[in-house]
């Protein structure tokens, strides 16, 4: 045995066993909390961090011994279980200004939806029968008359996310064929939504055609053969290609695939809708609307829940009833099913939309909210922040997006706060603002930390300069 392994046991002699260490009557408190295992953990987690050290040489018998006698060791218990209580989904604040922000889950939904959302969640529910005759009908009955009301669809559909209706549609209608898609299409939609990925998943074989900047009628026409088995278009929902720029149009598309006996479907994501009695998305520019998608002949068009719609997450389907049947009709329907909560929820959206009421979704209230109206909430919370010690906020002039890769081009003029921290420079800032609670996501721009009241939902306004407040104090 050399020296240093000595020390080393030295050192591993004064350290608590795990099982020591969680009896402490200092620990009760969280074991009743969190309870044995999640304590357990934290407690062996730490242990083991301790002895790294020892071993690594960072720290001797003597240096443990101090921090022993200095609590140290259950202070980073209690660190690891703070950070425990911390973690998974809680309610945050985004003052990011992005309305449909992906990290901090896309649309928040109206109260009345949130309401039906947890009254399914709490209860049983007709789900998959019907009232009148007791007879076992599909879950998305409902939501697909409902879905077609508000589209002008002959029929409907809906499944988990968009990612997977256009999994749905490209397996049902063209598995193990040849499907043309426009080399200025062949997105990707972050987080691992690569449109040639998917289609090889749903068992299509991808034919491109075109340019990146330049696909016409003849390169669809010239590519249509014995195995093609539908014709595809998908919106460039996050980019936008500029200049010398030419594609088909979906009503040209859809002409061209009934001429050749091809269903054709339109995979537009963000999901545009101006419902009646609702203020047009104007703002969006050239964003296309559902129903027009719907009116331009194309089979199926495909559109996610929880974007521009602002609804609960969903893939929704919408089109000729033919094609609607086939993909309820294949297995991969059930395994992309959505549960009861979500359904709840959309069909509450759908309802609220259909009686005039869509501007009140919190996510469509966000995007058309004018500078102005985001003014008065700026002023109240830069008022706030500048009375506390260490911050001075002023408000700035500045830009939202609408997120989640929905008109990407598209900036909203709002009035954020620009906040500076004698203490935290923007970055140290806006973590500590992250662990807060609740938790705050502001944006860092040009060396500065804003916050967009743009995206604030009721009562997060008081949160937030809350949150500012136990900042300042620690
Ligand atoms: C966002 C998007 C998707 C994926 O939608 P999710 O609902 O996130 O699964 C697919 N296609 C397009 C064109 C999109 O914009």
């Amino acid at each position: 045995m050399d020296s240093s392994s000595d020390t080393a046991r030295e050192a591993f002699r004064r350290l608590p066993a795990v099982e020591a260490l969680l009896a402490r009557p200092d620990l009760a408190g969280e074991v009743a909390e969190l309870g044995r295992t999640v304590v357990r953990d934290a407690c062996r987690r730490v242990l083991e961090a301790w002895r790294r050290e020892v071993r690594e040489g960072k720290a001797d018998a003597r240096a443990i011994e101090a921090r022993l006698e200095r609590g140290e060791l259950l202070g980073a218990v209690r660190e690891r279980l703070a950070c425990e209580r911390r973690a998974g989904l809680v309610r945050a604040i985004n003052a990011t200004g992005v309305v449909l922000h992906t990290g901090l889950g896309r649309a928040p939904v109206h109260p009345e939806v949130a309401a039906a959302m947890e009254r399914a969640a709490r209860s049983y529910a007709v789900l998959e029968v019907s009232r009148e005759t007791g007879v076992r009908n599909r879950r998305d009955d409902r939501l697909a008359e409902l879905l077609a009301r508000a589209t002008g669809a002959e029929a409907a559909c809906a499944v988990n996310n968009c990612a997977a209706a256009v999994l749905l549609a490209l397996n049902t209608l063209a598995r193990g064929r040849e499907v043309p898609v426009s080399r200025g299409e062949l997105v990707e939609i972050g987080g691992s939504f690569r449109m040639p990925d998917v289609m090889e998943r749903a068992g299509a074989l991808l034919v491109e055609v075109g340019t990146t900047n330049r696909t016409r009628l003849e390169d669809y026409e010239a590519a249509i053969g014995e195995r093609t088995g539908l014709l595809l278009k998908v919106h460039t929902s996050n980019f936008r290609v500029q200049g010398f720029v030419q594609s088909v149009d979906a009503d040209v598309l859809a002409e061209l695939g009934h001429t050749r006996g091809l269903p054709v479907v339109w995979d537009l994501g963000s999901g545009r809708l101006d419902p009646p009695g609702a203020t047009a998305l104007e703002a969006l520019g050239d964003e296309v609307g559902v129903e027009a998608a719907v009116a331009s002949g194309v089979d199926l068009v495909l559109f996610s829940g929880d974007k521009l719609l602002g609804a609960p997450q969903a893939g929704l389907l919408a089109g000729r009833a033919e094609a609607v049947a086939a993909c309820r009709r294949n297995p991969l329907y059930r395994a992309l099913r959505l549960d009861k909560v979500a359904l709840a929820g959309l069909e509450t959206t759908f309802e609220l939309l259909l009686a005039g009421r869509g501007d009140e979704l919190p996510a469509r209230r966000m995007l058309l909210a004018s500078p102005g109206e985001v003014a008065a909430s700026a002023e109240r919370i830069a008022r706030a922040l500048d009375a506390l010690p260490g911050l001075s906020a002023c408000v700035v002039e500045a830009r939202s997006q609408p997120g989640s890769g929905a008109a990407p081009l598209v900036y909203l003029p709002t009035r954020a706060v620009a906040v500076d921290s004698q203490a935290h420079d923007p970055d140290a800032l806006a973590a500590a603002l992250r662990r807060a609670e609740p938790p705050v996501f502001a944006r860092i721009a040009e060396d500065r930390l804003l916050l967009d009241p743009r995206t604030l939902l009721q009562g997060d306004e008081d949160d937030l300069v809350a949150a500012f407040g136990s900042l300042v104090r620690l």
